[in-house]
């Protein structure tokens, strides 16, 4: 049904463009000064045979949506672009389908063991919360945590998110593992049918929840529960960490010395949900926050879509943004853009972290007080019996 709609809504913006170019003047990739709408729209359109630098350029595009602002005419190129890329689904570059192999839970049998040695490797990094990854009972609770393959994430932000919750002692249930992958990688390559698939199997673990309020630690994570809401018809609050950190943020007795802190937005949360105020609302507690100048050459992306098939041409997309970054301390709200951009931090001698540790680190104290207390119960009750 959304591949439908998506033909329909692209098949009025091919009528409506006047062809001005101002979304490629927009567009951050360098290839968008060579692109001509003409091309672009032609290869758009079904019957249309796209050139070599269409398809480049369609590969390369992020889908960050910036080309949608600056449009006169209310197209959105960046599904013009998605339902090129749809087009285009076949001829995917290796890198790009090596991103997505093990994601989902429909793999072939040869992708199963590859998944099960690739997971391997990261099981140290879900720790406690291995129990939670590719699970398939849950428990009936109002607050559900998705995390999908988050749970791997060398941030480890996911586990100080459920420890703020545990110290809170909120009632919840955690949805994990690249079984529960959000898929918006697999819809942002033009694979639309795939990414169906994946928000199925989604769509069947939420319901088991049936919570009241989905809490997301990624732009993509959050996406994919919008999808289920918009057009799986599941009925519940979507809320980004920082929006649900923020809601209980007078229970939280945030201390410490405040450091200066760059941020960086996410191309998802902060342009296309407009929710760039928020992390800010919420750092500001715990950091003084200091912004990125934000022009064409300085993409708010990190590059996530990038990364697989073209590592050069992300080195140099992130080298230019973390050259504009005069602290010590960069902080992400979306964790996908931590796991795309610590690595060229780190060669900045950049420390990265994020919204979500900035606030655990703000409660840390009482967060391991309140453990120790726990532990020595537990203790004494078991020298008891
Ligand atoms: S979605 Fe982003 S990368 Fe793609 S064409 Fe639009 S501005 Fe360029
Ligand atoms: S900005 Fe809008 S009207 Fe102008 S070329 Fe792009 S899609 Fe067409």
């Amino acid at each position: 049904m959304f591949k439908e709609n998506l033909e329909k809504e692209v098949s009025e913006f091919l009528k409506q463009c006047t062809g001005c170019g101002k979304c490629m003047k927009a567009c951050p990739l360098p290839e968008s000064d060579q692109m001509l709408i003409r091309s672009l729209n032609y290869a758009t359109y079904k019957k249309s045979l796209p050139t070599a630098k269409t398809i480049e350029f369609a590969q390369k595009c992020i889908q960050c949506g910036a080309c949608n602002i600056e449009c006169p005419a209310n197209c959105h190129r960046e599904k013009m672009m998605l339902w090129l890329k749809t087009r285009l689904s076949n001829s995917l570059p290796k890198g790009y389908k090596n991103a997505l192999k093990y994601k989902g839970s429909r793999l072939s049998f040869f992708q199963k063991i590859g998944r099960y040695f690739a997971l391997k490797k990261l099981e140290p990094v879900a720790g406690e919360l291995k129990k939670h990854v590719d699970k398939k009972d849950f428990k009936e609770t109002p607050l559900l945590f998705y995390l999908g393959d988050s749970i791997y994430s060398p941030s480890l932000a996911q586990h100080k998110l459920i420890a703020i919750a545990e110290y809170m002692n909120k009632d919840f249930e955690i949805l994990a593992g690249y079984k529960y992958s959000n898929g918006i990688q697999h819809y942002y390559a033009g694979l639309l049918d795939e990414a169906d698939k994946m928000h199925d199997v989604l769509y069947d673990a939420v319901l088991k929840v049936n919570p009241a309020t989905v809490v997301t630690i990624t732009g993509e994570d959050y996406e994919a529960m919008k999808h289920l809401q918009k057009h799986w018809g599941l009925n519940f609050i979507l809320k980004t960490a920082t929006e649900w950190l923020l809601d209980n943020v007078n229970k939280l007795n945030l201390k410490g010395e405040k450091q200066k802190v760059t941020f960086h937005d996410s191309c998802i949360l902060g342009r296309k949900e407009n929710k760039k105020a928020l992390p800010r609302e919420l750092l500001d507690k715990v950091c003084t926050i200091v912004d990125i100048p934000q022009d064409k050459g300085l993409c708010l992306c990190c590059g996530f879509l990038r990364g697989e098939h073209e590592p050069d041409s992300l080195q140099r997309m992130q080298t230019k943004k973390l050259e504009q970054v005069k602290t010590k301390n960069m902080s992400v709200e979306c964790i996908n853009c931590w796991n795309k951009l610590a690595p060229a931090a780190e060669q900045k001698n950049i420390k990265l972290t994020d919204v979500i540790s900035l606030v655990y680190s703000a409660l840390e104290e009482e967060i391991k007080e309140e453990q120790a207390k726990e532990a020595e119960q537990i203790r004494e009750e078991d020298m008891e019996e």
